[in-house]
């Protein structure tokens, strides 16, 4: 750990979101799925060298504003059926709590994730794999909308829709309430942010990079992605903080290229 952020992480320590797509085995390298075996390596040296929390134990922590050092979470974004085969066993095994972002079109199998659309095999999770996770413990079950849109390229009413009715839908489904946001890509304005609070979610997560410090904006949490390329020590510098100033500046350039291509929607 750098000097500095070692003085950081003392004065100011903050947790850590990780940020997981897929769990499965990959011919090729892909950055969103992490093979079984790797991620089993990542979940053993995670659980041995950091406190795992649940989202409702992140919350609770940056509301008491008593962050412990070293504490991380775990969620999965899009629902793909490869967390409840491969990732669930690993996470039972070193008791390790998580939350997973469901897009309810992906449930309702009449969408999948477009990056993978060549895939033969079902992707997604169904309405009756998602009740079987509700129930696990120290599963979470979140909402990634209902379609998985940019948002703001959408206008008011289909982004409030996309926002609200999903949360509805999932509840409808799980019979419990659901109170954790996931905005798709990353991508989100004010507006969002907004609706999210207007649908009475607790929190939502982003893909901007860095620590949740007390005094965090609720609905702007941020996380850090862990890819298969990342074994042990290049988890533990990214949780050190040390790739947080070029993090920072590759997702500005995201950010900065979503509002071009929104605008550009919007033409
Ligand atoms: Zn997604």
């Amino acid at each position: 750990m750098l000097p500095y952020t070692r003085t950081m992480e003392t004065l100011r320590p903050g947790m850590r979101i990780l940020m997981y797509h897929r769990v499965c085995k990959n011919d090729k390298y892909d950055q969103l799925t992490v093979d079984p075996d790797k991620f089993s390596e990542q979940i053993r040296y995670l659980s041995e060298h950091y406190r795992i929390i649940s989202l409702d134990n992140v919350i609770a922590e940056l509301e008491s504003g008593s962050i412990k050092k070293n504490t991380v979470a775990v969620t999965f974004d899009d629902g793909y059926l490869d967390n409840l085969v491969y990732a669930i066993p690993i996470l039972e095994k070193y008791k390790v709590p998580a939350t997973i972002f469901i897009t309810s079109q992906f449930c309702d199998q009449v969408k999948r994730h477009p990056r993978y659309n060549n895939e033969k095999q079902r992707l997604h999770l169904d309405w009756d794999e998602v009740k079987e996770l509700h129930v696990m413990p120290g599963i979470t079950i979140g909402s990634h909308t209902l379609s998985h849109p940019y948002l703001s390229s959408l206008d008011a009413v289909e982004s409030k829709n996309e926002i609200i009715e999903s949360k509805k839908i999932i509840e409808e489904k799980i019979g419990s309430p659901v109170n954790y946001f996931c905005y798709p890509s990353g991508d989100f304005g004010v507006r969002e942010m907004n609706f999210v609070k207007e649908a009475g979610y607790l929190a939502a997560v982003t893909v901007a990079p860095g620590k949740n410090r007390p005094g965090i904006d609720r609905y702007l949490l941020r996380r850090v992605e862990i890819t298969q390329k990342d074994g042990p020590a290049d988890i533990k510098a990214k949780l050190s903080g040390a790739f947080d100033i070029i993090h920072q500046l590759l997702h500005w350039r995201r950010q900065r290229n979503f509002a071009r291509a929104a605008r550009n929607n919007n033409k």
